[in-house]
């Protein structure tokens, strides 16, 4: 027990000289004493002092919250009662008035907290008594903020993230919703309404399972990477994460979702190695420098030295200029990008498939073509005649199991 007295705590507290209810004049000591509440402690004060007691309704400091405070709690429950969580974090945000008035205490003494730390721990507890969920300093599921001055709860739902890898077996799929050019997604004559350019795309097809299962409002989709529109994407698949934003459901079984997806993909796009992620591996994801294997078919035009050109630029430097394809909206430079493997598959008269194996960040199609010379040295131009790709495929994303992305 301290000795309120002799602590020279007593006659700080004789200069809080304004109504105070217990709470509020507890407070001002919070940091004296363990194991009590600030209300036990304004209790103990405030008979030392000989004042009546000071209901919060009439508190000159806090006008009645610290009284709201069950209210506060019932209020938490039942806005996240449509929510499937494990864990939560209550805030606040106190009117200035009430702030600028603690100030002017707290300056007083050295052993208080402030009013919003005691409202968020006394409901934080109210609420895990009422839910037996748990406090979540970190990474709550939910974060529940109390507006006092308008008696509100507004809930910050942390969103779902689902790491995966997908395969797209069909050409002429964009990874991503590409929304119409000409009306930016309202729909229009030229989308014939949908607002899109495309009628579908690896995102939506993977999305729409997801959102409707997690009862989400809306996703988005971070791949490792894109392949172009036309190129398909074989192999263990290129890693992706999709967020799904306030999600009301989140106890998702990821076995099952792959097998969904995987059925309404209808051989278009599949999914696999699903698993729930973190925010922070978006980063990773987007900054992942993996090799990349693809497989080219190509069409030569006359008689080339096709081995000997293929045998020249394995594990060969090549210098690529920012293809004339996409010049346009992209800085013109220099890139230095190795070819890690390539090989011929199969040979016919006038077409060849290759197999490469490239750094990350190197243009296939310019490997091929020279692109007018901006790539050196190019296939065409080691073969000694014209050559272009007639359909590309990603194969293969890292080494052989993948570049495997980290948990942290
Ligand atoms: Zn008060
Ligand atoms: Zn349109």
């Amino acid at each position: 027990m301290i000795d309120w007295n002799t602590d020279r705590i007593l006659p700080v507290a004789g200069k809080i000289s304004r109504p105070s209810c217990d709470s509020c004049l507890g407070r001002q000591f919070a940091n004296v004493g363990h194991g009590m509440s600030n209300v036990e402690r304004g209790s103990i004060l405030r008979k030392s002092l000989g004042i009546a007691e000071v209901e919060p309704d009439e508190c000159w400091l806090c006008e009645g919250i610290m009284g709201e405070l069950e209210n506060f709690s019932s209020m938490i429950v039942e806005a996240m009662d449509g929510y499937e969580y494990d864990t939560f974090l209550v805030g606040s945000r106190v009117e200035e008035d009430i702030l600028k008035r603690e100030e002017e205490l707290l300056s007083l003494t050295d052993y208080g907290e402030t009013i919003k730390r005691e409202i968020n721990r006394e409901v934080g507890k109210l609420v895990a008594d009422a839910t037996g969920k748990e406090v979540d300093f970190i990474r709550p599921h939910i974060t529940a903020i109390i507006n006092t001055q308008y008696d509100d709860i507004e809930l910050d739902v942390r969103p779902l993230y689902i790491y995966g890898r997908y395969r797209k077996l069909v050409r002429g799929i964009p990874q991503t919703r590409w929304p119409c050019r000409k009306c930016g997604g309202i729909g229009c004559d030229y989308c014939h309404g949908t607002g899109k350019m495309y009628e579908e795309s690896v995102e939506e097809i993977i999305a729409e399972r997801v959102v409707e299962l997690a009862d989400g409002t809306e996703e988005y989709f971070h791949g490792a990477g894109r392949e172009d529109i036309d190129v398909l994407m074989l192999g263990n698949g290129r890693p992706f994460i999709l967020e799904v934003r306030e999600p009301r459901r989140r106890n998702l079984d990821l076995k099952m979702l792959e097998g969904e997806i995987n059925s309404f993909g209808m051989n278009k796009v599949e999914v696999s190695d699903l698993r729930f992620a973190e925010k922070s591996e978006i980063e990773k994801l987007k900054s992942l420098k993996a090799s990349k294997t693809y497989r080219v078919e190509i069409a030569l035009e006359g008689e080339g030295k096709l081995n000997e050109a293929v045998n020249a630029l394995r594990n060969c430097y090549i210098d690529q200029r920012t293809p004339s394809r996409v010049v346009h909206r992209r800085a013109d430079k220099i890139r230095r990008r190795k070819i890690l493997d390539i090989r011929v598959e199969a040979e016919g008269p006038g077409e060849a498939v290759l197999v490469v194996k490239a750094e990350s960040g190197t243009y296939i199609k310019e490997l091929v073509t020279g692109d007018g010379g901006r790539t050196k040295p190019s296939l065409s131009e080691l073969a000694g005649c014209p050559a272009e790709v007639k359909k590309l495929d990603v194969i293969g994303i890292g080494d052989k199991d993948g570049e495997k992305i980290e948990r942290n």
